[in-house]
């Protein structure tokens, strides 16, 4: 594995990770030629596979022809061209979109947007925005106030209006069957037990990411749950923001996730799966009657330099015309379920998998000590760290968190792009099996043979 002794690059601090040389389809190369295959398109981004030549000739066309344009000097067609395309995937009455550099921005677009439609529509009572924990929704310091990750976000909780927070609905660890409504509604109705506490009239908006991502490992809604909370937010008249940053694009089988509950919200983000790793890009859609309002009363105090850029939206549109012309939204469907079906199938020779879950191809398991429990492994075996270390070894990249519910707990994302085959399904379980052997045996864990 070819790791640089020195490097002046300073990001979190984890293991030394080798020096990407190349990447095709589903795999990586290091500069030593050891092959990866990416099991979690890198942080969920990179959903149609890595170097799709379509989208690098639409990208190197548009570069030959201009690479900026400052949005208050010019329009731009690429801009022009993804938003239309973007307005007609979106829910009806999304209409408006604002483009971005990356999912943090969105969000912070989206929190700017609202407040502002609250002044335009008379309305300045309004700032409060709920949130889950726990949640991700960005690291600047106006996402991080949503973001329920306590260890993320703690050191800077003076520099901030920390947000008001409900618990995200962990049926699996409640011991609540998550395909009756009641379980829906138990978790939906928190959040008008909060509204009720803030004062209704003090909140501005809720946030929420339909299927979970980093924070809870691919959590799905229980029945009933989305459309609740649509209904409360129109109760009360507050904002609903769909954050689909890991959803949206298409890898939990839809363009959007929000789409398979039917439920439009007011405000939906997106970033990641959007431009899928060839250019940094985000856009928040807002609903048209909140950008008339907001423009009416003088316009949208906000902007990043890079917005609109000409060569990032041109490669957000041929991702786009990818996933429509390979039919990767039913790829990640059926693929994602031959997936799901042979991690569920690990439970059986690993006591220690607690929970399989998730929707298309965004998939994840829990480890724990006890099943009947869901206790967490013991923290010094640092599953999430280890597991990751010993699945590069093997050539297989997944992606873990140590985070749930109110607890902690082990969780992986085993989220390959939506071009994968289900040969490639089956490669990827020889490394994971041969990884958790490898594990088990370290952490002294019993399995079934
Ligand atoms: N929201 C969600 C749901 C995310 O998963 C992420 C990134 N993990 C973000 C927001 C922030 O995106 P970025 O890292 O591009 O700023």
């Amino acid at each position: 594995m070819a790791v640089r002794q020195k490097s002046h690059l300073f990001y979190q601090s984890h293991n030394r990770r080798p020096v990407l040389d190349q990447a095709r389809g589903i795999y990586m190369w290091d500069v030593d030629g050891e092959r990866y295959l990416d099991g979690s398109s890198g942080a969920m981004v990179c959903n149609i596979g890595h170097s799709n030549e379509n989208v690098l000739q639409a990208m190197r066309r548009q570069m030959e022809k201009s690479t900026f344009g400052y949005r208050l000097h010019f329009e731009t067609e690429p801009a022009e061209l993804l938003a239309s395309k973007v307005a007609a995937l979106s829910p009806e009455g999304l209409d408006k979109v604002f483009f971005v550099s990356g999912g943090s921005e969105a969000v912070e677009s989206a929190i700017k947007l609202a407040r502002q439609y609250a002044l335009a529509s008379d309305q300045p009572k309004r700032w409060k925005v709920i949130s889950r924990y726990p949640s991700y929704h960005g690291c600047t310091l106006g996402a991080l106030a949503l973001t329920g990750f306590t260890s993320l976000s703690k050191p800077f909780d003076p520099m901030m209006r920390v947000m008001p927070k409900i618990p995200a609905p962990t049926a699996y660890l409640d011991g609540l069957d998550p395909d009756i409504p009641e379980t829906g509604y138990h978790y939906a109705d928190m959040l008008e037990q909060c509204i009720l506490e803030e004062g209704p009239e003090s909140v501005l908006a809720f946030i929420v990411e339909p299927v979970g991502g980093a924070s809870t490992g691919a959590l799905v809604p229980p029945a009933g749950y989305m459309e609740r909370i649509r209904e409360i937010c129109t109760r009360y008249n507050i904002l609903l923001i769909h954050d689909e940053v890991m959803t949206g694009g298409g890898r939990t089988g839809r363009f959007f996730a929000g789409e398979h509950w039917g439920v439009s919200p007011d405000i939906l983000v997106l970033s990641k799966g959007f431009s899928a790793g060839y250019v940094p890009l985000g856009a928040m859609i807002a609903h048209n009657d909140i950008v008339d309002a907001v423009m009416a009363g003088g316009g949208f105090l906000h902007g990043f330099t890079y917005a609109g850029n000409p060569l990032a939206c041109a490669a957000g549109l041929a991702v786009i015309e990818q996933i429509e012309a390979q039919d990767l939204l039913k790829n990640a469907e059926t693929v994602g379920a031959i997936l799901k079906h042979r991690l569920t199938g690990l439970m059986a020779r690993y006591p220690f998998i607690g929970d399989v879950r998730g929707i298309g191809l965004l998939l994840a398991f829990e480890l724990v000590s006890d099943r009947n429990t869901m206790q967490p492994l013991p923290k010094e075996l640092s599953a999430f760290d280890r597991l990751v270390d010993i699945a590069y070894s093997n050539g297989l990249i997944i992606y873990s968190r140590r985070t749930r519910g109110g607890l902690e707990g082990d969780h992986f994302l085993v989220c390959p792009p939506m071009i994968t085959t289900a040969e490639q399904v089956e490669e990827i379980m020889i490394m994971l099996i041969r990884s958790l052997d490898t594990f088990a045996a370290e952490a002294q864990v019993p399995i079934e043979r």
